[in-house]
């Protein structure tokens, strides 16, 4: 078992997983530089272009992309389709796939299973982390075939326990899905939710091996990331995207 604290690597505008570019998967998170990828805040043509310029960027075709509703569901995805289809997490088998999350301040987990391909990806903000979308997501897989024990795992940029407080009621939801020591109170009645502790635990209890923690806070984090909880005076917030994928036909 082992978390490693790697930094993730900024290289081209694009955040890199060193843990998962091990296993000669092309797997990161955009940065501002390449313009918002999803979200109600700037135009959707605008942001389908985007895509569609860091998919070819990558060597790929297009992205495949989710309608993200903060749920647990997982769905297998072997190409882009629209509209897209209602989850929070998708894996693939396949190569030439590139599976995006979109994500803001909530978790891109980004996960890969060497011995057999399979590749797969989450967003977890607070509800999905108190839903455990995570380990849906590598339960599907280990449904597929894969050793939980074999998968390695990223913990992309997101809002750290630096930055995210919530507020009772929500706290209140938090402690009934039985993750409550990964609170801490804040003034108010309001907690710190450690999201990054949180899924490496849900991740490690299922057998995860192997986990990267980039420990990259998009709201303090001094790289040029979009923010949620860090948006402009005037509401205006983009949002990067969570990219996994492996080369070839
Ligand atoms: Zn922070």
């Amino acid at each position: 078992m082992s978390v490693i604290t790697s930094t993730w690597v900024e290289r081209d505008g694009l955040l890199r997983s060193p843990l998962l570019e091990r296993y000669r998967v092309i797997a990161g998170f955009t940065t501002r530089a390449q313009g918002s990828m999803a979200g109600s805040v700037f135009p959707l043509d605008e942001q389908a272009r985007n895509r569609d310029v860091l998919a070819r960027r990558l060597g790929f075709d297009a992205v495949a992309r989710v309608r993200q509703v903060h749920g647990s569901t997982v769905l297998r995805v072997d190409r882009a389709v629209e509209p897209w289809p209602e989850g929070d997490a998708l894996w693939t088998d396949q190569r030439g796939v590139l599976l995006g999350v979109a994500a803001a301040d909530c978790v891109p987990i980004l996960v890969a299973d060497p011995a057999s391909g399979r590749i797969g990806a989450a967003h977890a903000g607070w509800q999905g982390t108190r839903l455990r979308v995570a380990q849906a997501l590598v339960r599907a897989m280990v449904g597929a075939g894969s050793r939980a024990s074999g998968i390695v795992a990223s913990i992309g940029p997101s809002i750290g326990p630096c930055c995210y407080t919530i507020d009772r009621a929500r706290a209140d939801l938090v402690r009934a899905s039985g993750q409550e020591s990964y609170l801490s109170d804040a003034p108010g009645g309001a907690a710190v939710f450690d999201l990054w502790s949180a899924n490496v635990a849900q991740l490690r209890d299922l057998g995860v091996e192997s986990i990267e923690v980039s420990r990259i806070c998009t709201r303090s984090g001094g790289h040029d990331l979009w923010s949620y909880r860090g948006r402009d005076p005037d509401g205006r917030y983009g949002t990067q995207l969570g990219f996994i994928g492996r080369l070839g036909t």
